[in-house]
């Protein structure tokens, strides 16, 4: 069936400098016919910013200050463009829920881009989920939105994404309907797979951020090494396909090939396979439930040869069972984990803290904190806010 685009799909993207975001401009570039760039966010890259509003001339650009926002429209007026740049975290929820926006790329990294996302999904828009935080921070409010506003959200996390794709077309949400057993979700097993252990206290932030298959931002490189990427990635999972924790299963599967795996009650495993690119998980949110065209090479599976898995060690990576640990005790316990993982990671790449320190700060902080109940935003953001706190106190007692 030949594709049949009526009008362009109007986007804002959600930290449109970062690794994510400018792999959705690289696929918006290729089908100037299909999208049509509505805003743009950034942190503080006011010059990157700058040039992505040259090439894709924006009605919006958001950056987190006022000074450098003043800067960044000063250059643009210049340029000639009409862009209008606004700043702050106000901004960033207002452009998630312009009223002729469709779809929203959600790729800011961590806690800051719950805010935003939610306003998209409360204004019932087509949700590119790329930050996984959001979810883990506040998945039963966040849910509950999505159903509440009839908002469409469409996951881009590689693993996710290729469960999307291997489940059944009308999945609603009940494994049992669908005869599906269980999800396995795959894990390169990062930069330190194979690191001696006794190496593993001395390892630099460098060492952590050269993933061997994908290139991504510090923080999700970091979380890669401790595979608390995957930990998030189970209670992403959790919430988006409503399958309990003993349903999702991490498998190491050192190559990044096979993306993630669906095992029905007849034995049939579905899975998604694809060259690591983010573009093609990206794409496929983006143009879902068509396909397009993304520049990703072919698989090769000649040069491929072979794919392996392995169990993943729990020693060596004390941080997946701290999120199955997050995720069984429900309620704040994982928007304890993710703020007390954010405080860590942060410490590490600032070499204050040792890598191997990272669980411990986030197993202190699980252990101190009693689990609550939340029932709105504000009480996830103050949740968040003392584990943040508590974190920083057991890194400062290690510096
Ligand atoms: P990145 O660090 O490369 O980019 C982050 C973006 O968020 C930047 O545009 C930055 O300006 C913006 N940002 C950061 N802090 C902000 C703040 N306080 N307020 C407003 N904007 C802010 O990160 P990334 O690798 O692109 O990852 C983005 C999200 O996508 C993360 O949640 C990550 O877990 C998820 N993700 C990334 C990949 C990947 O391959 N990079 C894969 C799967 C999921
Ligand atoms: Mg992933």
């Amino acid at each position: 069936m030949m594709a049949e685009v009526t009008r362009k799909q109007r986007l804002s993207i959600l930290g449109a400098t970062g690794s994510i975001g400018l792999s959705t401009l690289d696929v918006v570039s290729r089908h100037p016919d299909r999208f049509e760039v509505v805003a743009l966010t950034a942190h503080a890259k006011v010059t990157e910013l700058g040039r992505l509003c040259l090439i894709h001339r924006p009605r919006y650009a958001v950056l987190e200050n006022a000074e450098n926002a003043r800067t960044l429209a000063a250059e643009l007026r210049s340029a000639g463009l009409a862009t209008e740049v606004l700043a702050g975290p106000q901004a960033l929820s207002q452009i998630a829920a312009l009223s002729d926006v469709d779809s929203v790329m959600a790729a800011i990294v961590g806690a800051a881009g719950l805010a935003p996302t939610l306003a998209a999904v409360r204004a019932g828009k087509r949700v590119l989920l790329a930050n996984k935080e959001a979810l883990v921070m506040a998945g039963a409010l966040f849910m509950a939105e999505v159903r509440r506003a009839g908002a469409k959200l469409l996951p881009v996390d590689s693993e996710h994404n290729a469960v999307f794709q291997s489940l059944p077309a009308d999945y609603s949400g009940s494994m049992e309907d669908k005869g599906v057993r269980r999800i396995l979700l795959t894990a390169s097993g990062g930069p330190f797979r194979n690191t001696p252990l006794d190496k593993l206290q001395s390892v630099t932030p460098e060492q952590a951020c050269a993933h061997p298959n994908w290139v991504m931002g510090r923080k999700i490189s970091v979380d890669s090494a401790t595979m608390m990427n995957k930990g998030l990635e189970v209670i992403e999972a959790h919430w988006l396909f409503n399958a309990p924790a003993d349903k999702i299963e991490v498998v190491i599967h050192p190559q990044s090939i096979i993306h993630s795996l669906v095992e029905y009650w007849d034995g049939s495993v579905l899975a998604q396979l694809g060259n690591p690119d983010m573009r093609t998980p990206i794409a496929h949110a983006l143009a879902y439930p068509e396909r397009i065209e993304t520049g990703v090479a072919p698989l090769d599976l000649f040069a491929i040869g072979q794919l392996s898995f392995e169990r993943p060690d729990q020693r060596r990576f004390p941080c997946l069972p701290l999120a199955y640990r997050a995720l069984l005790a429900a309620g704040s316990a994982p928007t304890l984990l993710n703020a007390a993982n954010e405080v860590a990671v942060a410490a590490f790449l600032a070499g204050r803290l040792p890598f191997l320190k990272i669980a411990d700060v986030i197993a202190a902080v699980l252990d101190r904190i009693p689990v609550s109940d939340l029932p709105d935003l504000d009480a996830v953001m103050s949740v968040d806010a003392e584990a943040r706190v508590t974190a920083a106190t057991y890194v400062g007692a290690w510096t």
